[in-house]
């Protein structure tokens, strides 16, 4: 039998980080926690430590440390606990580890998932924001240092096991670089369309956080949630393609599908498409990612197609859901556009979510954050992260102007 996999999970406190460990449980023989990292929730990464004794543990700040690390001696577990600003990267890096699940939310996560793809591993990347905000650049750093991109996103990773058995050899093996877009006429990611599909649209601006937050088909963290809600996951889900497929964006279609049973297609030259069906939960594409080249069990219910009504598809409504248009331009603009639309959603949403802007005004501020900056180019990291502090901070200020208005 092969060699265990050490796995580190970043983001073990969230959903995906969750999805993944409860794969792993079914799995003692084939994989073992390399290390957890979570943000603030010292408790339930206490919790995630004593199950899976990993060497080492990743909070935030010393406080948390220092708790963690109480609580963890006080329970006879021997895990060392990082609290410092590289901590991430470190564990994501570590000679030990083979593969890492790249799952913390937003912007937050690149540093740590470019890292991992410097240092060549086996990334199998839920972090979407990674190829938003920077997609050439972590596609070139995977690429030149033979990281192989697995895609967790379910729609991606529908699409990735749709895909020709060369290029899904390529990605799979860290050697992917661009033959894609002459071998497929295009391929297609669906869209629930979130909780809102059917709203009146004069009911939108009584859209609370407690509303965006439940999602018909999927159970996710609040950012995410609260992106199906406005269909800017989807906007980020198509420039999260275009980088790691390597294709034009009209190569991308997007079909609202609200029963969510396929997830992605691709569409050959001969009329032929290729479709991904399966029951709406992580656990699925995390753990085709797991297994791969194998197929391995993920703990979800098989398919029931005669308990389907039916399956229908339509074109997605750019007015109803203004982030999703806003996206298609960021990626028509290019340059660090994607980047400044990421970083202002990001800074929207939470916003949104602490009841100091509307519904409908997520969509006004990252228009106006894209109006207000420059459209540039970053050829390395620090000028990335420096473009999204700036995005961040022009978001802040349309926030305020619109309490005082
Ligand atoms: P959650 O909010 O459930 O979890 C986020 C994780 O990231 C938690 O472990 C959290 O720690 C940690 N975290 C938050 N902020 C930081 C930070 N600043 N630095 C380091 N760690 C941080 O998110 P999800 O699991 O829903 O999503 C994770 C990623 O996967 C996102 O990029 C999302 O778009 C993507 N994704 C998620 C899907 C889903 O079904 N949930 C589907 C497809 C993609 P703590 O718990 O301590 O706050
Ligand atoms: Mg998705």
């Amino acid at each position: 039998m092969n060699k265990k996999q050490n796995i580190t999970i970043l983001g073990a406190s969230g959903s995906i980080g969750q999805s993944t460990l409860d794969i792993l449980r079914r799995y003692p023989d084939r994989f073992s926690v390399f290390a957890l990292t979570a943000y603030s929730q010292v408790e339930k990464l206490g919790d995630l430590c004593m199950q899976f004794s990993p060497q080492y543990a990743v909070i935030n700040g010393e406080e948390n440390a220092e708790k963690l690390n109480k609580l963890l001696k006080s329970k006879g577990c021997d895990t060392q606990v990082l609290c410092k600003e590289d901590a991430l990267s470190f564990v994501a890096t570590h000679k030990d580890t083979d593969m890492v699940m790249a799952a913390i939310v937003g912007a937050a996560g690149f540093v740590s998932a470019f890292a991992a793809a410097e240092c060549g591993k086996k990334i199998l990347l839920a972090n979407k924001e990674t190829l938003v905000m920077g997609g050439e650049l972590f596609m070139r750093a995977a690429n030149t240092h033979h990281a192989a991109v697995l895609p967790v996103d379910s729609e991606h990773n529908a699409v990735f096991q749709t895909l020709p058995e060369s290029v899904r050899h390529e990605m799979a093996n860290g050697v992917f670089s661009g033959s894609l877009n002459d071998k497929i006429a295009s391929i297609l990611i669906t869209a629930s369309g979130g909780s809102f599909l059917h709203t009146p649209l004069n009911e939108f601006e009584k859209i609370t956080p407690q509303m965006a937050v439940k999602h018909p088909k999927w159970s996710m963290g609040r950012k995410i949630s609260v992106d199906s809600s406005t269909m800017m996951n989807k906007g980020l889900e198509v420039i999260e393609a275009c980088r790691l497929f390597m294709l034009p964006a009209d190569k991308i279609e997007v079909a609202i599908h609200p029963q969510s049973i396929i997830h992605g297609m691709t569409r050959y030259t001969d009329g032929s498409i290729l479709a991904q069906l399966g029951t709406p939960d992580m656990r699925v594409p995390i753990a085709h990612c797991l297994g791969l080249p194998e197929r391995i069990a993920s703990g979800v219910a098989a398919l029931d197609f005669f308990a389907l009504d039916k399956l229908t598809f339509h074109r997605p409504d750019l007015q109803r859901f203004p982030c999703l248009r806003l996206a298609f331009d960021a990626l028509k603009i290019g340059g660090t556009m994607p980047c400044i639309l990421n970083a202002a959603n990001e800074i929207a949403v939470a916003a949104f979510l602490d009841n100091q802007i509307r519904f409908t005004q997520i969509a006004q501020v990252i228009e106006k954050t894209m109006e207000n900056m420059p459209n540039t180019t970053a050829d390395n990291v620090a000028d990335l992260l420096q473009i999204d502090k700036n995005a961040r901070i022009a978001a802040d200020e349309i926030i305020k102007k619109f309490q005082a208005a």
